[in-house]
């Protein structure tokens, strides 16, 4: 039998009528003759909930509780999920995390999959369950619970693909594919009916949300096909799938946006040699990721450093850099948590330039200011004020992509 492994977000599980339908698609699979491993995240504001209570107590609630915490969201959904596919009388069995055993290493709200025991998975499949597994948390050598980030269910997801070599990941979702752009901003936003792992993986670290980043580096190092699709819909969806020599042809694929950074300034810096390892040493250390960075000289010999964190690490790095800060004989911190990153991206760029001129271009037409900028192979990025973030998305759509789209 061929092994196919399901995803279903918290909005396809956000009441008991929505897991009632996903317990309808998981047995029609199940009977279309495939074994299946589903993997469920909370219902949909369920984390968010649970976050809220946290900070009530804390500003910066403890790492390791707070996983204990937010893991207890998938709990309900999968024992939900499997309640709803018995009823149905599909034999099922709900898993945890540590039960079937995701193991991860102790980096708590980040945490990263290092090994999956399926024994258990196989045993119960080998018995003609489905198999629903807790998204997003896993356990580390010391049988802390961990939790792997949010959007964490599509990497236990693909993780899982990966470890018992199923035949695709089928990430379903409440839209019907990776799309040019967020839908929910741009109507002109155009269904891809393929992207390539190396394009998805950088509108993922640029926001596009639909897949979580790490899934689709799991996905692409153990090459494992993921299909993004439609909760609510039988029809096709995206195939996020190994880069072909066609994918070229299109300039730009897709257009993101990020509202989920701060910008932090360390202001005059003194210019000399080891400040800059000085400043990001502690913050590595702290398992904080920095995303852009810009150090601007100025004339009294000392530089203003700026660099972008994500908001759920921000006041943890801010009270890194206020003691870093005098220590280096720094002017002083500046914080702006009114920013956006906007990026396109298209494999195509590495043949085509002039693809950041005329982002540039277009932006300056709608008055809209660059604060950062940054660049890989195939993606730019541009930090602007978040009040211009639909905007310049809409702008840079039409401009790469257009109304009939290009593809
Ligand atoms: P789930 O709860 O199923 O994991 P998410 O909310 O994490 O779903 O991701 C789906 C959402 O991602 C969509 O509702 C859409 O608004 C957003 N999104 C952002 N960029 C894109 C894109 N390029 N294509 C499709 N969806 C996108
Ligand atoms: N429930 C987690 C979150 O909201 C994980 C997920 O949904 O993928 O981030
Ligand atoms: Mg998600």
């Amino acid at each position: 039998m061929s092994l196919l492994v399901q995803k279903y977000g918290g909005s396809s599980v956000a009441t008991i009528e929505r897991i009632k339908h996903v317990a309808e698609k998981v047995w029609a699979a199940k009977r279309a003759g495939h074994d299946v491993i589903v993997v469920v995240s909370a219902m949909a504001g369920e984390t968010n909930r649970l976050l809220g209570l946290a900070h009530e107590i804390s500003e910066m609630p403890d790492e390791r509780e707070k996983d204990v915490l937010l893991a207890s969201g998938e709990q309900v959904s999968i024992a939900l999920l499997s309640l709803a596919l018995k009823e149905r009388g599909q034999p099922s069995r709900s898993f945890l995390g540590h039960q079937v055993r995701i193991e991860t290493d102790n980096v708590y709200g980040k945490a990263r999959i290092r090994n999956i025991d399926s024994r258990r998975i196989l045993q119960s499949l080998k018995e003609g369950e489905v198999v629903v597994v807790a998204g997003f948390q896993g356990i580390d050598e010391d049988d802390n619970i961990t939790t792997l980030g949010r959007g964490g269910s599509d990497t236990t997801a693909v993780a899982l693909a990966a470890f018992l070599n199923a035949r695709a990941c089928e990430i379903y979702t409440d839209v019907e594919g990776v799309f040019t752009t967020d839908p929910g901003i741009c109507a002109d936003a155009q269904k891809l009916p393929r992207i390539s792992y190396e394009e998805m993986i950088e509108l993922a670290s640029t926001g596009a949300k639909v897949l979580e980043i790490r899934s689709v580096e799991f996905a692409k190092r153990f090459a494992v096909p993921v299909h993004v699709r439609s909760t609510f819909s039988d029809i096709e969806g995206t195939w996020v799938v190994k880069e072909d020599e066609s994918m070229e042809d299109l300039l730009v694929s897709g257009v993101s946006y990020d509202k989920n950074e701060v910008k932090i300034t360390i202001l005059r810096v003194p210019d000399r040699p080891g400040l800059a390892a000085q400043v990001f040493g502690p913050i590595a250390d702290a398992h904080i990721v920095v995303d852009m960075i810009i150090q601007n000289a100025s004339a009294d010999g000392t530089t203003d450093l700026t660099f972008t964190v994500s908001k759920a690490d921000y006041k943890k790095a801010l009270s890194i850099v206020e003691k870093t800060a005098p220590a280096i004989a720094a002017k002083g911190v500046d914080v702006d948590t009114d920013i956006a990153k906007v990026s396109v991206v298209g494999v195509g760029m590495r043949t085509h330039a002039g693809v950041a001129a005329k982002m540039f271009r277009v932006l300056a037409e709608e008055g809209v200011n660059i604060e950062m900028i940054s660049t890989s192979e195939i993606k730019i990025s541009v930090v602007i004020d978040a009040k211009y973030t639909e905007l310049a998305v809409r702008v840079l759509h039409e401009a790469f992509i257009g109304k009939q789209g290009n593809v």
